[in-house]
């Protein structure tokens, strides 16, 4: 069996375009959604994923502003920058890029944001409601694994859904998604003993750990459905001669470097029924759903 794609390009392209209407109809209420952006530090990687969501921004004509602050910035910097964005009418959603540098106090400065302004979800009130299945900003990345599922008529009602990972960004709040949406769940983790014999047991498998191509074939039941949430950057050849197609390697030896999920894509897609690539699977629904919730955000203000 060779899985299906699941397509996240073309599933946050759509999400995107009902976006659009939405913008519209807000604008003729005199609304323009807006979203503040605070980047503190120079982390590249963080620089990228700033500037995609600052572009998602431009191209569904939302405002946008980033505050930038020195690596060296204090919690109190921080926090006193989190309070700006709060007081700003014109900004009806907030973003704290992670992760911040080590001295600040990260916890301290998203528990700042005021919740109604917290598209990102990551918010103790937010994550309240979550568990209780009350509305309210659910974090990015998990929203879109239940977009894309949907769209792509998976329904999780009475399967068995694994998700490797106990973030409180992914892997927690795919838990209890999955869970409201009646999945039958199990959270596995760096502790779980046997976890081959755990994960074969799942028919929708979420992968979110950070370990390039860690989940393998024989991880995986046969038609089951795989979700790659992983962003693995590797530089090692011998991994990429393991990891990559033909192409992918071709132009990986050219760059050097080449994007991973934490799924073995080659060989479990020749097990599983449907699968996500790495990129183009999970990563543009998180910023689609970023969008969605600061749309949202405007609308509720
Ligand atoms: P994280 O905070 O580092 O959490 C990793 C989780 O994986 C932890 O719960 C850890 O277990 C578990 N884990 C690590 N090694 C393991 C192993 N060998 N076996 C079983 N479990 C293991 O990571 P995260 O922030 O959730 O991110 C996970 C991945 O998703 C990363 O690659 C990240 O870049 C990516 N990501 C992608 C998006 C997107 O837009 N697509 C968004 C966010 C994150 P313990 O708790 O026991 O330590």
């Amino acid at each position: 069996m060779t899985a299906r794609l699941l397509d996240g390009v073309a599933t946050a392209q759509a999400i995107r375009d009902e976006l659009r209407q939405e913008v519209v109809s807000l604008a003729s209420r005199g609304v323009r959604p807006g979203l503040g952006v605070l980047l503190v530090g120079d982390d590249p990687a963080s620089g990228v994923y700033v500037r995609s969501k600052t572009r998602a921004c431009e191209e569904l004509g939302l405002l946008h502003e980033t505050i930038r602050l020195s690596a060296s910035a204090t919690t109190e910097e921080v926090a006193k920058a989190v309070r700006a964005l709060n007081a700003r009418p014109d900004l009806h959603g907030i973003l704290v890029q992670l992760p911040l540098p080590p001295q600040v106090d990260s916890e301290r400065v998203l528990g700042l944001v005021d919740p109604r302004k917290d598209v990102d979800g990551f918010h103790a009130e937010n994550v309240g409601r979550l568990v209780q299945k009350r509305p309210g900003f659910v974090a990015c990345t998990p929203a879109g694994v239940m977009e894309l599922l949907k769209r792509s008529g998976i329904a999780p009602s009475g399967k068995r859904a694994l998700i490797l990972g106990r973030s409180d960004i992914v892997g927690k709040p795919m838990a209890l998604l999955l869970l409201h949406a009646d999945a039958t769940v199990t959270i596995a983790h760096s502790r779980t003993r046997d976890l081959p014999s755990v994960t074969r047991e799942a028919d929708i498998l979420v992968a979110a750990i950070g370990k390039p191509g860690f989940v393998r074939a024989s991880h995986v039941k046969p038609g089951a459905v795989v979700i790659d949430v992983g962003i693995n950057r590797i530089q090692d050849p011998a991994q990429a001669e393991d990891l990559l197609d033909a192409k992918r390697l071709e132009a990986f030896r050219q760059k050097g470097t080449a994007l991973v999920g934490d799924v073995d894509f080659r060989r479990v897609r020749e097990v599983a029924s449907a699968i996500t690539p790495v990129p183009g699977g999970v990563g543009p629904l998180t910023i689609a759903l970023l969008m969605k919730n600061t749309v949202s955000a405007a609308a509720r203000h």
